[in-house]
């Protein structure tokens, strides 16, 4: 998907939760930006939340660090914040069935 529409995408979810960052102080961590969204559901609070995050992994990663799982039968999406970008599923246990069924099928063949 192209950087223009990933970012359309973000900015319009941005405004429809009305996303509001404020910074916070937690136990043992200095200030730092949290977000939250306008409205009383678990969606609007979840919509508010995590599109802005969305939009900083976008401004210093690319892209292309969103992807869908490229397991058998799982259709997961993940976000690839590994140093070289080069994550391909989406947890460690899709990625140790994608390793278990390559290697059972070199030894088909
Ligand atoms: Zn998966």
């Amino acid at each position: 998907m192209a950087l223009q529409s990933i970012a359309e995408q973000v900015a319009a979810m941005i405004r429809k939760y009305g996303a509001q960052p404020y910074l916070t102080e937690d136990v043992g961590q200095p200030f730092h930006l949290h977000f939250h969204g306008s409205g009383g559901t678990e969606v609007k609070a979840m919509g508010g939340n995590s599109p802005p995050h969305w939009r900083l992994i976008v401004d210093g990663h690319g892209p292309d660090r969103f992807g869908q799982c490229e397991a058998h039968h799982c259709d997961a999406v993940y976000i690839d914040l590994t140093r070289n970008g080069s994550r391909r599923y989406c947890s460690a246990a899709c990625t140790a069935r994608a390793k278990t069924a390559a290697y059972r099928s070199r030894r088909r063949s």
